[in-house]
């Protein structure tokens, strides 16, 4: 893996080696030393290992508004739904419309990624749980979210965000990245050459990763494209775009997965022998005991899929929902 050094200040540039899915990303999350006090806050496991699969796009909104490095603090103040950003050693010196002046142009150079990582507790960046600090000097009960964050968010609400902290959890890591290559199918597949045709192959294809989230929305999303208006083609894909990333935003239960695990086994009943189905129920048994991983039952179902499956089964991206080579669903 190789990464190309970006500046300090001029953080707006592509930073990384090529890859089909671009991520933006925090840019002292890759190593670059663009924090107040001249350090970074390196991730290996977005250098190491998501690197390998995401061409990231590295940003410091912070630099980028030309405050220089090193400088002082900042941090958030006033009202934790409307927040301002200061200096924490002179609130009287605001950045807030200096800060938006400098990141709202970046915005439209953005549209073309498929999901963003972003460093924890940033008055920036931060995605959750941000300080908003009252007169008094003591933090507001209510957290917010960092001021660069509130307005990439509020320009591409279904874009894939998270914490770097929070891809240390193996679940809400999985969940992540399928959620990355997801709205990189969508965008690829469906936006590529929009119609009513893509949109339902879409949903025909991500069929099983819906069931593992939300059977109903798997239904509904179903319905509200079998009663498309002829002529609604693009108000419909918002509406299904913005329904499908909500459907998939949380993790799968272990629960779901079985239950999608004996469906995709449904298939294969008449056509696998009675040994190797016995072998595969034990297998999906075991994984809802935890006693195996998801990847055990599954790589067993894409074998005899692979072997005896219809073209339908096996272009379900449930069984491919991203490379293989990421282990997610070895540690599920
Ligand atoms: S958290 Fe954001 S603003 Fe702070 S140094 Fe990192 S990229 Fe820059």
């Amino acid at each position: 893996m190789k990464l190309i050094a970006t500046s300090t200040t001029d953080e707006t540039s592509i930073s990384t080696q090529a890859g089909a899915i671009s991520v933006g990303i925090s840019s002292c999350l890759l190593g670059n030393e663009v924090r107040y006090n001249g350090g970074h806050s390196h991730s290996k496991l977005c250098t190491r290992l998501l690197a390998e699969h995401f061409n990231f796009r590295s940003f410091c909104p912070e630099v980028a508004t030309g405050l220089g490095v090193p400088r002082p603090t900042l941090r958030l103040v006033g009202d934790p739904n409307a927040p301002r950003l200061v200096f924490s050693n002179d609130q009287q010196q605001e950045v807030t419309e200096r800060f938006q002046q400098a990141v709202t142009p970046v915005m439209d150079s953005l549209a073309q990624l498929d999901g963003y990582i972003l460093m924890k507790n940033s008055p920036s960046c931060g995605l959750e749980r941000v300080k908003v600090y009252q007169a008094n000097g003591h933090p507001h009960p209510q957290r917010s979210m960092g001021l660069f964050t509130q307005t990439l968010k509020a320009r591409y609400p279904d874009l894939p965000v998270e914490e770097e902290g929070r891809l240390n959890d193996d679940r809400l890591r999985e969940n992540f990245i399928l959620r990355v290559y997801a709205h990189h199918h969508f965008r690829v597949l469906v936006d590529g050459n929009l119609s009513l045709g893509r949109l339902m192959a879409f949903h025909r294809d991500y069929k099983y990763v819906l069931m593992a989230h939300s059977q109903t929305e798997y239904r509904s999303l179903g319905r509200l494209l079998a009663e498309a208006e002829p002529g609604q083609i693009a108000t419909l894909r918002d509406q299904y775009h913005q329904r499908f990333m909500q459907a998939i935003a949380k993790p799968a239960s272990r629960r779901n997965h079985c239950n999608v695990l004996l469906h995709i086994f449904g298939y294969l009943k008449r056509s696998v022998q009675q040994q190797a189905r016995r072998q595969i129920l034990t297998l999906i048994e075991r994984y809802r005991d935890g006693e195996v991983n998801l990847a055990t039952p599954l790589a067993m179902l894409e074998h005899y899929v692979n072997l005896h499956g219809s073209d339908y089964i096996r272009g379900q991206r449930y069984l491919k929902p991203y490379p293989a080579q990421l282990g997610l669903a070895n540690r599920l």
